[in-house]
């Protein structure tokens, strides 16, 4: 079975734009090992180096994101 290479040995990391973050749960719905709701709907980023295991739904999650607030940036 293959999987698809996103990295080609870079990093990611992640940040939310709280400023223009509608609240809508999504990111911590669909990967709150790495989004936790701060507790007023504004999301907190639990690994701002998240592992290669979850870049996958990060980058869909960072695509269907309503306000284009999760900010993905490759390093290295
Ligand atoms: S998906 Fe986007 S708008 Fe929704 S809570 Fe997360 S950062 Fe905010």
């Amino acid at each position: 079975m293959s999987q698809r290479v996103y990295n080609n040995g870079r990093g990611l990391t992640v940040r939310v734009d709280i400023d223009t973050c509608t609240a809508c749960q999504l990111c911590y719905d669909r990967l709150p090992q790495i989004f936790v709701d701060r507790g007023d709907g504004i999301p907190l980023v639990m690994a701002k180096v998240p592992p290669e295991r979850v870049y996958e739904d990060l980058l869909q999650i960072a695509e269907d994101c309503p306000s284009s607030s999760i900010i993905l940036n490759w390093t290295g």
